[in-house]
C-alpha cells in the first residue's frame, strides 16, 4: 500500500466514480488526501443570545416538532421544524433538501449549521451535523456537478482511515525540528479536519513550506547541473583589450555596472555554463554592459548575438553598437524580418564564415537557416517577451553558448526566485549620476486641455513630447483608430507651431523607422504613439510624456513607458491621464506618482494584482502552487530557498541519512516531471 495507489482501492469507488473524481484531478490516494479545502466553515456551537442577524452559525438543540415537508414549483421544497435550546424555541427551514426529513426526529438532539434570521427567530439550515460534532471547522471543497461535497468528505475520511499509516515524511527531520513543523501525516490530516484555528495554521504552514521547499530543491538541482556542465565554453577574452575598450567609453561605468560586468566576465571565462539574468531599471545602462560582454567574447575568437523583441529596438541597439564599436575591429550586422533577401544571404554567409562578430536582431535570428561559426554568447534583451521555447532554441544553436538574459522590468524578488531560481542574477541597482528623477503627475481627463497648454512652455524651450495612446487589448484596429483620433486632436491644438507625428503598430517597419528618425532629428516635436515605443527607445531631448487612459496599462508597463523620458540632463515630467473606477485603479496611479524605483513599482503591482496578472504565468513558466501564495507567503519562500541552497551546497548530500526520504520523494517527482513541464 502506498499513496500512489489508485483511488479505486477505496470501497465505493468504481469506474464511474473514479472517472468523476478524475475531473477534479484526483486519481491517486495522494491526490485525494492532498485535495485540500479552499475554505472552512466555522461550526463552533453558539448560544442564541450571542448571535447576530445573518451570521452563519451552528446551533445545537432538541427537535420539538415533527419536520413538515412542503413542495412547491418544479423540484422545490421546504422542510420546516422547531428546535429548543435551553428555554428558547426557534424555527429551522431547509430548502430543497427533502431527504433530510429522515434525520429530524422529535426529542432527538441535533446540530444545525445555517444562517440566522434574528427578526424571524429562525435558522435557514445548510446542513445537519449530528450531535457529536467534534471539529470546530467544516472543510469546504471545490467540487463540480459530478462530485459532491459529502461524497468527497466521506472518501477523504475513508482514505485517511486506510492510508494514514503509510503517509511518509518527505522533509528532513532537521528541518522539521528547526522550524517546528508538523509531520506530513499530521499536517495532511489537519488540513482537512483541523480541531481549531491554531492547528489549521500549523498544518498550512507545513504544507506551504513543503511546496516551496520541494520546488526549490528541484530548481537548485537544475541550477547546480547548469553550473556543473563542464563542457560549456570557456571564453578566454583579452583582458587588456577589454580594459582599453572600457576606457574608451564616453563615460565612466557606475559601480553597479562595474560589478555586474565583473560577474558576467567571470562566467564567460569559466568553463561552466553562464545562465544569468541581468536586471536593471530603465536607463540604468544595460546596453553598454551588453556591449562589453560581447566585446570580450569577440576578443576570445567567438561570435555573439543580441536578440530583442521589436525591430525598432533592434535598429536602435544596432546604432548604439556601431557607435560603441566604432574604434574597434568588431563587425556588427542587423538581421530582422525586414532585412532584404540579398542582404540577408550575405549576412548569413558572413556569419557562417566567421567574418561577422556580432549579430543584432529580432526573432529572425533564431530561424533555422541562421548558423554561426563559433557562437559564444547570446544576450536577450527584455527576455520576458521571449517564450521559454525560443530561449531554448537559441541556446541549442552553436556550441552551448553562454546566455545572458537582460530585463528592464524589475521582477519582484519572490517571483524571480520562483521563475528564475535556476539562474544567477545580477542587478544594476544604480542609475548613472546626474539623472533627475522623472516627476510623475496624475490628472483627470477634464484637466487635459490645461495640461496641454502648459506643455507648450516646455516645447518652447526646444524639448519634445511623447503622447501614449490607450491600449485596447481586444483589438489592434481600435488601438489604431484611437491613436489617429488623438493625433488629429493634437495636431489641431499645436499646429502650425509644432509638428506632430504618429506611430502605430499597423505601420510597416520602414514607415516606423522613418517616423522615429524624424522625431530623433527633432523635425517633429510631438510623437503620438501606441505602445510600440515601449521598450528601449532613446531620445534624450524628449522631456514630457503624456499617457492617456493610463489605468489601462499595467504598472510595469507604465514604468517602462516613463523610462523613455528623463534620459537627458533636463528635468522631465510624466503625466498620467486617468479616471480609474475603483480603489485599486486609484492606488495604482498613486504608486506611479510616488516612486520612480522600478523594483518598488513591481512589488506594489504584485501586491495589488497577484502574480498571474503581473507576470503572465502561462508564458513565463511560473509554477502554480496548490496551497502556497507567492505574495502572502513570500517569507516562507525565502526560508525554503535558503534551506534548499544550503543542502545542495553540501557535498554528497544525497547519501546523508537525514535526506533519504527527501531523495526518494524527489526522484518520484522527477520521474513524473511535475515541476518543469
Ligand atoms: P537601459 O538599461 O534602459 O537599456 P541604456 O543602456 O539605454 O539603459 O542607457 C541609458 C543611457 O544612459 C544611454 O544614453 C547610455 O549611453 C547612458 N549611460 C549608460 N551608462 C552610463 C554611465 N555609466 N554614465 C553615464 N551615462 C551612461
Ligand atoms: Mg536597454
Amino acid at each position: 500500500m502506498d499513496l500512489k495507489d489508485s483511488i479505486r482501492q477505496l470501497s465505493g469507488v468504481g469506474d464511474k466514480r473514479a472517472e468523476n473524481l478524475a475531473t477534479l484531478g484526483i486519481e491517486t490516494l495522494e491526490d485525494l488526501l492532498s485535495y485540500y479545502p479552499f475554505r472552512y466553515e466555522d461550526i463552533q456551537e453558539r448560544q442564541l443570545n450571542e448571535i447576530l442577524d445573518q451570521e452563519k452559525v451552528t446551533l445545537k438543540g432538541t427537535v420539538v416538532s415533527p419536520a413538515v415537508l412542503s413542495r412547491f414549483g418544479y423540484k422545490k421544497s421546504r422542510l420546516q421544524f422547531r428546535m429548543m435550546q435551553g428555554h428558547d424555541v426557534f424555527g429551522v427551514s431547509f430548502f430543497n433538501q427533502p431527504y433530510l426529513k429522515d434525520k429530524v426526529n422529535v426529542s432527538e438532539e441535533i446540530a444545525v449549521y445555517g444562517k440566522w434570521d434574528a427578526k424571524r427567530k429562525s435558522l435557514t439550515g445548510m446542513k445537519i451535523l449530528g450531535a457529536q460534532q467534534e471539529e470546530e471547522f467544516a472543510p469546504i471543497y471545490h467540487v463540480n456537478k459530478v462530485v459532491r461535497q459529502t461524497t468527497l468528505i466521506q472518501l477523504i475520511k475513508q482514505g485517511f482511515e486506510q492510508y494514514y499509516t503509510v503517509i511518509e515524511e518527505n522533509l528532513p527531520l532537521s528541518l522539521l525540528e528547526k522550524y517546528r513543523l508538523l509531520s506530513r501525516q499530521e499536517a495532511m490530516y489537519a488540513m482537512h479536519f483541523p480541531k481549531n484555528a491554531k492547528e489549521h495554521h500549523q498544518a498550512k504552514r507545513r504544507v506551504i513550506f513543503e511546496e516551496f521547499f520541494l520546488f526549490q530543491m528541484a530548481l537548485q538541482g537544475l541550477r547546480q547541473k547548469e553550473r556543473a556542465e563542464v563542457n560549456g565554453l570557456a571564453v578566454h577574452y583579452d583582458v587588456q583589450a577589454l580594459k582599453a575598450f572600457t576606457k574608451s567609453l564616453p563615460f565612466e561605468l557606475t559601480q553597479a555596472q562595474k560589478r555586474v560586468t565583473n560577474e558576467i566576465c567571470r562566467d564567460l571565462k569559466s568553463p561552466n555554463h553562464m545562465h544569468r539574468l541581468l536586471q536593471g531599471d530603465v536607463g540604468s545602462g544595460k546596453t553598454v554592459v551588453a556591449a562589453i560582454a560581447l566585446y570580450a567574447t569577440v576578443t576570445a575568437g567567438f561570435q555573439g548575438a543580441l536578440m530583442v523583441p521589436t525591430e525598432i529596438l533592434a535598429q536602435q541597439h544596432m546604432e548604439s553598437f556601431v557607435e560603441l564599436f566604432a574604434q574597434t575591429p568588431v563587425k556588427v550586422a542587423l538581421l530582422t524580418g525586414s532585412t532584404k533577401t540579398k542582404e540577408r544571404r550575405e549576412i548569413l554567409a558572413q556569419l557562417a564564415s566567421g567574418e561577422l562578430d556580432v549579430l543584432v536582431g529580432t526573432h529572425a535570428l533564431i530561424q533555422e537557416d541562421v548558423n554561426f561559426k563559433r557562437l559564444g554568447l547570446v544576450i536577450t534583451d527584455e527576455q520576458h517577451r521571449f517564450g521559454v521555447n525560443q530561449r531554448k532554441i537559441l541556446r541549442e544553436k552553436g556550441l552551448k553558448p553562454d546566455v545572458l538574459f537582460m530585463t528592464a522590468t524589475p521582477i519582484p524578488r519572490t517571483l524571480a526566485i520562483t521563475a528564475y531560481g535556476e539562474m544567477d542574477v545580477s542587478i544594476i541597482d544604480e542609475l548613472p549620476a546626474g539623472r533627475i528623477p522623472v516627476e510623475t503627475r496624475w490628472i483627470r481627463p477634464q484637466q487635459l486641455e490645461q495640461v496641454l497648454t502648459s506643455c507648450q512652455k516646455e516645447l518652447a524651450k526646444g524639448h519634445q513630447m511623447y503622447v501614449i495612446c490607450p491600449l485596447i487589448e481586444e483589438s489592434e484596429m481600435l488601438d489604431v483608430q484611437n491613436a489617429v483620433a488623438v493625433f488629429e486632436e493634437l495636431q489641431a491644438f499645436y499646429a502650425p507651431k509644432y509638428q506632430v507625428s504618429l506611430l502605430h503598430g499597423k505601420m510597416k517597419n520602414q514607415e516606423k523607422e522613418a517616423i522615429m528618425e524624424t522625431f530623433k532629428q527633432n523635425q517633429s516635436q510631438i510623437l503620438v504613439s501606441t505602445t510600440v515605443i515601449e521598450v528601449g527607445v532613446n531620445v534624450p531631448n524628449a522631456t514630457m510624456m503624456l499617457i492617456i487612459d493610463a489605468d489601462r496599462f499595467g504598472l510595469a508597463q507604465l514604468h517602462q513607458l516613463r523610462g523613455r523620458v528623463g534620459r537627458g540632463a533636463a528635468a522631465s515630467t510624466c503625466i498620467l491621464v486617468a479616471n480609474p473606477k475603483n480603489e485599486v485603479g486609484k492606488k495604482r496611479m498613486q504608486i506611479m506618482t510616488e516612486t520612480t524605483n522600478g523594483f518598488v513599482v513591481s512589488e506594489k503591482d504584485l501586491e495589488l494584482r497577484g502574480p498571474g496578472e503581473v507576470f503572465g504565468s502561462r508564458q513565463s513558466g511560473l509554477p502554480e502552487f496548490a496551497t502556497a501564495d507567492l505574495v502572502a507567503d513570500g517569507h516562507i519562500l525565502e526560508v525554503a530557498k535558503t534551506e534548499a541552497e544550503s543542502i545542495w551546497q553540501k557535498k554528497n548530500w544525497e547519501i546523508l541519512p537525514d535526506y533519504t526520504a527527501l531523495v526518494a520523494y524527489l526522484q518520484v517527482q522527477q520521474a513524473q516531471k511535475a515541476f518543469f513541464d
